[in-house]
């Protein structure tokens, strides 16, 4: 067979090596199998209603199969089997039918239950394109040939199981980084904010709350905003989140602030509901640091806090990245659905960043799901990274989940967004996070409906 010949010449060779090499950086074959690989098999076999569904990475005569749904196939040798038949193509390969396909006689099915009469596999790149594995579907049944779209989706699944692999690859990678600049830091400058800091901060009421709003994509309509603390310190100016959450999580402050911020949100919801007398007040979304959400009794806290203050559960939205459920995911789970049961919304924050995505998403009950802004970001640069973001809204659909996308800072994602079907978006293209006065003039432009981008005018803020 041609493919074969490609794989044994001496530039096959080459190629060949750097593909193992790549394989091997990412550590992939000495590892257990990973759960976001198993959600990904079980999120495939959804969404095509697969018999089975199996992910495999091979090596120089074999195949790993790191998850599989339906099978429990583990190691296959590599000769005659799809795998190899993918590297030839150089690309996907799907087979409606088997018995019509005269070279598949040679290829092996990797299944010993089930009599497999058709199947797509899509490979899983490294990030400079050399294919280290394959995602493949497999039904009992002939399927009618698969439609370009099903492909795509396919192959953006293969890829988010690659975006994995980097993820895992820069995850070890700044482990080891982080450590060595923590310990620089405390030797050189000392660690400013201190415990003792930010408790001043609190008692000095230095902390101030931002809004950004989320957007209707179609309209420009504000349907909500996300509330994004800032601290503001008389000498340094305005600090953002990120040098001191951590900080603050670290000492457990974070508890009194996260408090303070539920609080202070409630407060502002009532103050724009007097202001807007017989229209609807916006959901207003505050993001909760994994001590909140771990915290004995979060649900009884958010309940009491909605009664004291007079505002509807509707109002409320929290947004959890994945890392913060991630300590202890029964407790998680037992936590949402308290949570969800009082009818405040459950966002899950910077989907796609973190270690299983798709695990938390197919067994928590989270209601919005906020595309990271890092996947927004490279949408200009091509066909894959749309790949992606329209794998992630339709995900999203199939399971009953809205989608907000995050960070739009151009017309050209915008554009794109709402072609993919994003229903909701928020960015610095159609506002910053502002104080809650420009908050207050936005809220009452006609119709709620911020400036078209395109056509630059004095902006509401
Ligand atoms: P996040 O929840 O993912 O918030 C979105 C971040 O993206 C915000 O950064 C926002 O200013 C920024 N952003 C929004 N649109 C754009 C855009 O178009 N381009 C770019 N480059 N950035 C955009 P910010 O305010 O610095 O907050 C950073 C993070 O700090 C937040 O990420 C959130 O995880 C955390 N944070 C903020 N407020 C709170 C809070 O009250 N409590 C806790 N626990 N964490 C908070
Ligand atoms: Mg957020
Ligand atoms: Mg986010």
């Amino acid at each position: 067979m041609a493919q074969v010949e490609l794989v044994a010449g001496k530039a096959g060779m080459h190629q060949e090596e750097a593909r193992l090499e790549a394989l091997a950086a990412t550590g992939i074959l000495d590892t257990a199998p990973e759960a976001n690989f198993d959600a990904i098999t079980r999120l495939a076999a959804e969404y095509f209603k697969a018999d089975t569904v199996l992910l495999g990475f091979g090596d120089e005569s074999r195949v790993w199969i790191k998850s599989s749904w339906g099978e429990p196939v583990r190691e296959l040798p590599r000769k005659h089997s799809i795998f190899e038949r993918v590297l030839a193509e150089d690309g996907p390969v799907v087979v409606p039918n088997v018995e019509d396909d005269a070279e598949f006689s040679r290829v092996r099915l990797p299944l010993r239950r089930i009599e497999a009469q058709s199947f797509a596999s899509a490979p899983v790149r490294s990030g400079d394109g050399k294919i280290l594995g394959t995602l493949t579907i497999f039904s009992c049944q002939p399927r009618r040939p698969m439609a370009i779209t099903e492909l795509h989706t396919l192959e953006s699944l293969a890829e988010i199981v690659a975006g994995q692999l980097e993820l895992r690859r820069l995850r070890k990678a700044y482990s080891g980084h982080r450590g060595r600049l923590e310990r620089n830091a405390e030797r050189v400058t000392g660690i400013w904010p201190r415990k003792s800091d930010l408790r001043e901060a609190l008692d000095q009421r230095q902390f101030v709350l931002y809004y950004q709003p989320e957007v209707e994509l179609a309209t420009r309509r504000i349907i909500g905003m996300e509330a994004l603390i800032r601290w503001q310190h008389p000498d340094r100016g305005l600090i953002p989140p990120m040098d001191f959450i951590p900080i603050a999580e670290e000492t457990g402050l974070i508890l009194q602030i996260g408090d303070w911020g539920l609080s202070e949100v409630c407060q502002q919801i009532q103050q724009w509901r007097d202001e807007n007398p017989g229209r609807p007040a916006p959901r207003v979304c505050v993001n909760l640091s994994a001590r909140q959400f771990s915290r004995e009794g979060l649900a009884d806290h958010v309940e009491a806090l909605l009664r004291r203050t007079g505002v509807s559960s509707q109002q409320i939205g929290l947004e959890m990245t994945e890392s913060s459920l991630i300590p202890d995911p029964g407790t998680a789970l037992e936590v949402l659905t308290s949570l969800r049961r009082l009818g405040v919304s459950l966002l899950m924050d910077d989907f796609g960043t973190g270690y299983s995505s798709l695990n938390h998403l197919h067994t928590l009950p989270f209601d919005v799901l906020k595309i990271d802004r890092s996947f927004v970001m490279r949408m200009d640069e091509g066909k894959q990274p749309q790949q992606i973001v329209r794998t992630i809204v339709e995900l999203a659909r199939t399971m009953g989940m809205d989608v907000v996308a995050e960070g739009i800072e151009t017309s050209e994602q915008y554009n794109l967004l709402r072609q993919l079907g994003c229903r909701v978006g928020q960015g610095f293209l159609f506002s910053r996070p502002v104080p809650a006065e420009a908050m207050s003039a936005m809220l009452r432009l006609p119709g709620r409906i911020l400036p078209d981008p395109a056509r630059p005018q004095t902006a509401a803020t």
